[in-house]
């Protein structure tokens, strides 16, 4: 039977096991990216260690095995996200890696000049910064989700953006800012009604929420392994087969071709099509021990442990004098962000890190977020499964110590 026991899971991440300037470690950074747990590190290692060749092209017996590792990995995210396929998956070096791909393919497959792509209000640069310049190669124009001073997204707005036909939505799942969770099932049923490709940002959400990517019924999901307790250097792309089919490939080379000459090249089917040149095997490796890891628990307890500190720090923030949250949507997830009055983020970050405590400070990759709140940045502190409502407590003593020495 699945479980979800705290202590064995923190012996699986030895790394939060230290000091930092003579205090126990609380990584609260995890939206940036997680830790990895023992099984995934052994399984990259025992990859170079014993089976390390490249893929798809060997006839000899070491390749064939990575190849078949590779291919079973690909299958093991396509269930995790209940793919139709596993050809549906694509393997990239994350989700600004997957964006870039969707900008560039799509982009040439649907976009023209005066055509329109609809983002939100609170994306990460990376859902934002490739589409807009692709708008701008392509003579297109961006249109922007409204969202209110509580960092929920206007869906009234969104209903009136998508009378103006874009041509693509593309939207966070859950906010790396404000941590509101968005509606987008709703919204990618919405887009549907005009029979717009949705594509969802789940950058934030894979580490947290179960994804089913059919009852989604999303065009596309991306991610970042290493926000999923995976290594950096790989994350994916889900894509609809009928979309991957018809989109142009986006870079070209070896693998993703089908036959070669000086005058015509034509192209590997789905999903090599997409991943041209030498793979990250042993980090997609790494990335099915990874979902293997989060299969293995109770993921309903997960998320109740999860929802447990996020209030809990909330709770106790919310008491500590001249503080603001940057961030009140009723759903949110993962992390909170928030300003103490007359305090530089910066600051507050710099003076708990040597307290032992890792935050985020800054504008979190959504520069334009920073700028409808008027403000410089938060800090953001951000939770992953092995943390606790202990660390939570070390970590508002050092926001109140802080607050004290700064004012
Ligand atoms: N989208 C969101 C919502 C994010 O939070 C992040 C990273 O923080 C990204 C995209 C980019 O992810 P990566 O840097 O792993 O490509």
């Amino acid at each position: 039977m699945k479980n979800f026991d705290i202590e064995e899971v923190r012996k699986q991440f030895p790394v939060l096991d230290q000091k930092i300037y003579g205090r126990q470690l609380v990584y609260f950074d995890n939206a940036a990216t997680t830790q990895k747990p023992l099984c995934v590190i052994e399984r990259e290692r025992d990859y170079y260690l014993n089976e390390n060749c490249n893929i798809h092209r060997g006839v000899h017996y070491l390749s064939q095995m990575a190849t078949e590792a590779y291919e079973n990995a690909r299958k093991t995210v396509a269930t995790f996200v209940n793919a139709r396929k596993s050809e549906e998956i694509v393997f990239t070096r994350g989700t600004t890696e997957s964006l870039n791909l969707l900008a560039t393919s799509l982009g040439q497959l649907l976009i023209n000049k005066g055509d329109k792509v609809v983002v939100s209000a609170m994306e990460h640069h990376s859902n934002m910064v490739p589409w807009q310049q692709m708008l701008i190669r392509e003579g297109g124009e961006l249109l922007v989700i409204k969202m209110d001073e509580n960092g929920v997204l206007d869906l009234n707005h969104y209903a009136e953006l998508l009378k103006q036909r874009p041509k693509v939505v593309s939207i966070a799942h859950i906010s790396n800012t404000l941590a509101t969770v968005n509606p987008v099932k709703e919204m990618i049923r919405m887009a549907h009604e005009y029979d717009i490709p949705v594509i969802i940002d789940g950058a934030q959400s894979m580490a947290h929420q179960v994804i089913d990517v059919q009852d989604l019924d999303c065009d596309f999901y991306v991610f970042s392994g290493h926000k999923m307790y995976a290594p950096m250097g790989i994350g994916g792309l889900y894509g609809k087969m009928e979309w991957l089919e018809k989109m142009p490939p986006y870079q070209f080379g070896g693998e993703m071709v089908d036959k070669v000459s000086f005058e015509k090249t034509t192209f590997n089917k789905v999903p090599f099509k997409f991943e041209a040149g030498t793979p990250n095997v042993g980090a997609a490796l790494g990335l099915e021990t990874a979902v293997k890891f989060i299969q293995s628990l109770d993921r309903q307890e997960v998320e109740r442990h999860e929802d447990m500190l996020l209030n809990y720090a909330t709770e106790q923030l919310a008491k500590i004098d001249g503080i603001r949250f940057i961030g009140r949507a009723p759903r949110r997830n993962g992390l909170v962000s928030f300003l103490v009055d007359g305090i530089h983020p910066y600051d507050l970050g710099t003076i708990i890190d040597k307290m032992g405590v890792a935050v985020r400070t800054g504008h979190h990759c959504a520069e334009p977020v920073m700028t409808f709140f008027g403000i410089p940045g938060t800090v953001r502190a951000s939770f992953a499964m092995y943390n606790t409502k202990e660390e939570i407590d070390i970590f508002i003593k050092a926001v109140e110590k802080a607050t004290l020495m700064l004012r």
